[in-house]
């Protein structure tokens, strides 16, 4: 056995199940958790779905009847679950937070390019997702990394890596090494949520906290102040990760 294998997960794979309520079957996924006491339900609005989440241990139809006393409760969460915004021909979607229509081009050369307030994909329709969130994801970089190395430079903190990732819990991080890292849905973000976001991990390159020190920092970092992109992330930031998705 080499020795860096991986220990195979005892956990099995999550289940989707459907639960029936007023003759309308409600898909759940099924999950179980060696760090769970009991049984009980939650809602995954990043990955648009409702977790019905059990420990090792308790059996498939006391955990499904859990589910099902609880139906009234997930129809209303599914109901209220974000919608989805693909990446399809005549969707739109904010580049830096810019209105923008995908338009798909089977028959042009090219990969992907904007022609005004258009981005236009070529190629076949099943790999226009991947080409456009490449494409989303260079365009950040563009961005982003001009934008870390003018505020590391003004703390004068050298930035080892500069990351960008699907991260769907944070839209940033910065380690203790100096890396920084990002989620290419900055994207769609306003070009002041990206100016604070980046002010805020270079912050951290200073700080390794949220002290008050910490926060005068990241305020002397952001080209405005920092509470409207804050309070932007707080309101749209469920959005950002509904694109592509
Ligand atoms: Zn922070």
């Amino acid at each position: 056995m080499p020795y860096d294998s991986r220990v195979p997960s005892l956990l099995p794979e999550p289940e989707k199940i459907s639960i029936v309520h007023a003759d309308v079957e409600l898909p759940v996924t099924f999950l179980r958790s060696s760090r769970a006491r009991r049984v009980s339900l939650r809602v995954d609005p990043a990955r648009q779905r409702i977790v019905l989440i059990a420990p090792l241990r308790l059996s498939h139809a006391t955990a499904v009847g859990f589910a099902t006393a609880q139906a009234g409760w997930i129809a209303a969460r599914l109901k209220r679950l974000p919608a989805r915004r693909p990446f399809l021909d005549g969707a739109e979607v904010p580049l830096f937070g810019v209105a923008h229509r995908i338009r798909h081009r089977p028959d042009a050369r090219g990969t992907v390019w904007l022609d005004g307030q258009e981005i236009h994909v070529a190629g076949r329709p099943e790999y226009l997702p991947r080409r456009l969130r490449d494409w989303l994801t260079a365009e950040l970089r563009r961005r982003l990394v001009p934008l870390v190395h003018a505020k590391a430079e003004r703390v004068q903190r050298p930035v080892k890596k500069i990351g960008v990732r699907d991260g769907r819990s944070r839209w940033g991080s910065c380690g203790p090494d100096g890396s920084l890292s990002f989620s290419w849905r900055l994207v769609f973000a306003p070009p002041e949520v990206l100016d604070y976001l980046v002010a805020h991990e270079v912050a951290h390159l200073v700080h390794m906290n949220h002290s008050a020190r910490f926060w005068a920092q990241a305020r002397a970092l952001c080209e405005g102040p920092i509470e409207p992109p804050q309070a932007w992330l707080k309101k749209n930031g469920e959005i950002l990760l509904q694109y592509g998705g």
